[in-house]
């Protein structure tokens, strides 16, 4: 299943999605701990797999949240989606 988190403002989108398919075969869920900015948690989806999520707090600024991540020129790749072994994180912007 593909799990949008994010929102629409004036300036963009900013969703990430998680293909949760492959979290359910994750060992140790290494996004969680390679996010600075402890963006991502695991929680029990409705098949009972263990799969990962943004928290709530950040769902709402990941635009900021983001941003040092991602600087405006030559930026590197993301920790969150080098870390995925899944191949399971997508960044909207
Ligand atoms: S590292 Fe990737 S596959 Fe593993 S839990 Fe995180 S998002 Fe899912
Ligand atoms: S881009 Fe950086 S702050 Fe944003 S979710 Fe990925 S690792 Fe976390």
């Amino acid at each position: 299943m593909r799990a949008n988190y994010g929102y629409k403002d004036g300036s963009g989108e900013y969703f990430i999605t998680i293909q949760t398919d492959a979290c359910a075969d994750c060992a140790g869920h290494p996004c969680v701990a390679a996010c600075p900015q402890n963006a991502f948690e695991i929680i029990e989806d409705d098949y009972d797999d263990r799969v990962a999520a943004i928290t709530e707090d950040l769902r709402h600024k990941l635009k900021y949240a983001c941003a040092p991540c991602k600087p405006v020129s030559d930026p590197p790749p993301l920790p969150c989606v080098e870390a995925c072994p899944g191949n399971a994180i997508e960044h909207s912007w």
